[in-house]
């Protein structure tokens, strides 16, 4: 069985004729987990992208690949780091987020450091503490439909003007779950910008734009930021993992959960209280968790089992709603925020 890397490939200043014709021909060079430096205008300052933490999510790979094949010059230096390369490769290509016998990626930055994945994570978050990059920006795309949103673990100044580059949206976790955001975080202001669907034309637009934007402004914290939408502690609703959970317009009898299929068209949407979003199974809401940073379980303040019914208990934005069962059941169904008054 392939194991992930544990160590970065260096590649300094790749020439365009090196980096094949599409992302796809990258990749193929690329063979593994790769830090790649390009010398911008500004040689005394740093700033890093990272992209493909999740194997399976494209849109800021296909973007670096468009932004080096151009040889577009940076304001300042870049770092790359194409991060689960060999977990993109393996077929069908970027179709894993991780490899089946390995971890999420983006839960590996955190202690003990006691595989190659989690070596790998290290060694990512030591050479970005040497480089202080003046910020970091971390690619995804969602599993499911979804505006383009911000992740950062606080709100400062410096992180709204990295988050507003790229949307208006922004939600500060205070979970602890091992992601790159919280390890880096204590080096340079850090956001991960989620550029909506993986298979979302307008994501791969959107990354493409606003990279260029982040790699070329010549100064990203001259200017006051903006108003943005801006989400605090977010609650995770979990299920069990071995709960058999269905995406559906009509209840599936025998499932512990059966979650209205167009979920995701909730994603920061203000929910009332009283909406149903899925058919809860024999078991009621047993195996279901609203969990906060701090671990406790709030389920039964913000949901309730009506007649059969998933139903919220207050009104919430809903965000991050996946419609992929596996998600799911590894990650969480979806966050939200209460609306307080
Ligand atoms: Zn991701």
């Amino acid at each position: 069985m392939q194991q992930t890397p544990s160590k970065l490939e260096v590649w300094h200043s790749p020439s365009a004729d090196d980096l094949g014709e599409d992302h796809i021909e990258f990749l193929h060079r690329l063979k593994v987990p790769t830090w790649i430096t390009v010398e911008g205008k500004d040689s005394s300052r740093t700033r890093a992208i990272v992209t493909l933490l999740h194997g399976n999510e494209p849109s800021g790979l296909k973007a670096v690949h468009t932004i080096l094949k151009q040889q577009l010059l940076p304001a300042t230096n870049l770092i790359i780091i194409v991060a689960s390369v060999n977990t993109a490769l393996y077929p069908p290509i970027l179709s894993h987020r991780f490899l089946p016998w390995e971890e999420d990626f983006n839960r590996c930055f955190n202690a003990p450091c006691n595989t190659n994945q989690r070596h790998l994570a290290a060694d990512i978050a030591s050479r970005l503490t040497g480089a202080a990059p003046e910020a970091i920006v971390d690619t995804h795309n969602t599993s499911s439909h979804s505006e383009p949103f911000a992740v950062a673990v606080d709100d400062h100044c410096v992180t709204q003007q990295i988050a507003q580059i790229f949307t208006s949206k922004l939600v500060v976790i205070d979970q602890h779950l091992g992601t790159l955001i919280e390890k880096a975080n204590s080096v340079s202001p850090v956001v991960t910008v989620e550029f909506g669907g993986l298979m979302d034309p307008n994501a791969d637009r959107l990354a493409f734009e606003s990279l260029v934007s982040f790699v070329t402004k010549r100064h990203l914290f001259n200017t006051e930021p903006v108003p943005m939408q801006i989400l605090h502690h977010p609650l995770r609703l979990e299920i069990d993992e071995s709960s058999e959970i269905h995406y559906s317009s009509s209840v599936q009898d025998d499932a512990d959960l059966t979650i209205v299929n167009t979920i995701d068209q909730l994603n920061f949407q203000t929910v009332k209280a009283g909406t149903n979003i899925g058919w809860l199974g024999r078991s009621g809401l047993d195996g279901m968790r609203a969990v906060n940073a701090r671990g406790d379980d709030l389920m039964h303040e913000y949901f309730h089992d009506v007649s059969g019914f998933l139903t919220t208990k207050q009104e919430l934005t809903i965000f991050m709603a996946t419609t992929d069962p596996y998600i799911a059941r590894k990650d969480c169904l979806l966050y939200f925020t209460p609306t307080t008054p």
